[in-house]
């Protein structure tokens, strides 16, 4: 059997419930699904694309994410990789910081970084590319950063969110960020109201309404555009930190771990 010197991987946007999507990572046969909350869904991607499932990929262990791994399994034998430290029972291969896989099927390796905040095992998955093309760069990463957000701290800190992110701000530029859930239009309104002259800001409020009105996802966005317009990346900003004194949540001069647990309460609530 030889191997084909580079093979054209694609991700397809699967989207279930209210707002979910499931990632589905194929080479026009086989495929790997990230946090599949619905099997069906999945199966009718998989049927519509004549593909085959290889893998499973989660994140964490909440029902949205892992809820249609049964469903699958049952049509599907493969392996399931999740987090080691979430307590997922039907997770066959625990991952955690550090390692690499190579998702069967695929000619996929893929990172592993320890994300607690929302959930205390959360990870998330990135593929590096270097020297490909831009868009070779992935981040899958469940609820921990979303499009102009980031996830609720069900189980962790606002340090070690503050933390995970900033594991993600290390990635390059044109990484895609694969998270899973459309909340951006309302983390958007957010942004406007802690860092209200950001341009980059108005800009993406621009486009990405555009996106939605036509019906289309805004995910994936890239770590390039986190930067320049999530506040859950810019609590450093001093105009984020102005706005949460203003707003009599914060006290002048605090550490950048109170910024951002300020940040999180405010947005909680807005
Ligand atoms: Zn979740
Ligand atoms: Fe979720």
């Amino acid at each position: 059997m030889t191997t084909p010197l580079r093979t054209n991987l694609a991700v397809l946007t699967v989207p279930a419930f209210k707002d979910n999507y499931l990632w589905l990572i194929h080479d026009g046969s086989n495929a790997a699904i990230v946090d599949p909350g619905d099997a069906a869904p999945v199966k009718a991607a998989l049927a519509a694309h004549k593909l085959r499932l290889t893998a499973i990929l989660l994140t964490h262990h909440h029902a949205d994410h892992i809820g249609g791994v049964p469903g699958l399994l049952q049509e599907w034998d493969v392996p399931v990789f999740g987090p080691r430290k979430d307590g997922i029972a039907l997770v066959t291969h625990p991952l955690g910081e550090g390692e690499r896989i190579d998702v069967p099927g695929l000619d996929l390796a893929l990172d592993v970084l320890d994300v607690p905040g929302h959930t205390l095992g959360h990870i998330a998955y990135v593929r590096r590319s270097p020297g490909q093309d831009p868009g070779a760069d992935w981040l899958f990463c469940g609820d921990t950063l979303f499009g102009a957000g980031c996830g609720r701290l069900f189980e962790g800190t606002p340090r070690q969110m503050m933390l995970s992110l900033g594991k993600f701000t290390a990635l390059p530029d044109d990484t895609l960020v694969y998270c899973a859930h459309e909340y951006t239009l309302s983390n958007l309104r957010f942004a406007q109201a802690v860092e209200p002259d950001n341009a980059a800001l108005a800009a993406r409020v621009r486009d990405d309404g555009r996106q939605r009105e036509a019906g289309q996802p805004t995910i994936p966005s890239t770590i390039g555009l986190e930067r320049a317009t999530n506040p859950f990346l810019r609590h450093g900003e001093a105009r984020i930190v102005q706005s949460l004194v203003e707003a009599g949540r914060l006290a002048p001069g605090a550490a950048p771990v109170d910024v951002f647990a300020a940040l999180r309460e405010w947005k909680n609530t807005f």
